[in-house]
């Protein structure tokens, strides 16, 4: 199979279950996948453990020059570290969940991902999925996926992941969760959620997994003429 070196931008709402198809695309076209959500995370735990941010999500000042001690990276098998320290189940928590998004809407710790993200970038071949790849990190990126669900739908998937992962959460809070983070996301300064007008777009409220794949494949094969 001859994969050019294309960068696939994968956006979306929160729960629309952009990770579990870009990685699926991912190894069936031999390309890097890239979770540029687990960044935030990570950098909202890192806030979380240093104290510097309060129950209310503001954000310390001080993250900044902290943020020039940060150690992320992603070990071989796509988990987040922070140092020598596994972190992919930590990030994955209500606790980060709840206060992902204030931390994501500051503007000097979008740069510090972007760069982040521009580094994994260079290598071309890459599936990366989040809120802003395609209008802002990666705005010339190939193709531009853009993934939307119904808000049900969403908060089920969502409440099953963390049920699966031993946590004990209400359904209710899982759906106030996503609100907050679209309402956030979409309304922030830098890089909001969007569509790009590039983008194809997704609903998967009523689609199985294999359709889903299928009508991604679709376009790969019809855009790049791998097969
Ligand atoms: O993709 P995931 O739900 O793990 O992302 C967590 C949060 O990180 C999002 O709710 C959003 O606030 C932020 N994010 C972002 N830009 C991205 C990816 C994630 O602002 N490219």
């Amino acid at each position: 199979m001859n994969v050019p070196d294309i960068i696939i931008a994968v956006d979306g709402y929160s729960s629309t279950g952009k990770s579990t198809l870009a990685k699926k695309i991912a190894r069936k076209f031999g390309f890097l996948y890239l979770d540029s959500g687990a960044l935030y995370r990570g950098v909202t735990l890192f806030a979380q453990e240093e104290r510097l941010i309060n129950k209310l999500g503001t954000v310390s000042p001080e993250l900044q020059e902290a943020l020039g001690s940060l150690d992320l990276h992603f070990d071989p098998e796509g988990r987040l570290c922070m140092g020598p320290r596994c972190i992919e189940q930590q990030i994955r928590s209500m606790e980060v969940s709840s206060q992902v998004s204030p931390v994501a809407a500051v503007p000097y710790v979008r740069e510090w991902v972007d760069a982040k993200l521009h580094e994994f970038g260079r290598r071309g071949r890459i599936i990366m999925d989040g809120r802003d790849i395609g209008t802002a990190v990666f705005p010339d990126a190939q193709l531009k996926i853009f993934m939307t669900a119904s808000e049900e739908v969403r908060a089920q998937r969502r409440y099953d992941e963390l049920v699966a992962k031993g946590e004990t959460p209400l359904l209710e809070e899982v759906v106030q969760n996503l609100r907050e983070r679209d309402y956030i996301d979409s309304h922030r300064q830098t890089a909001p959620l969007r569509r790009a007008e590039d983008a194809f777009e997704l609903d998967n409220s009523d689609m199985s997994f294999e359709e889903e794949l299928a009508w991604v494949q679709g376009l790969i094969q019809g855009k790049f003429g791998i097969l």
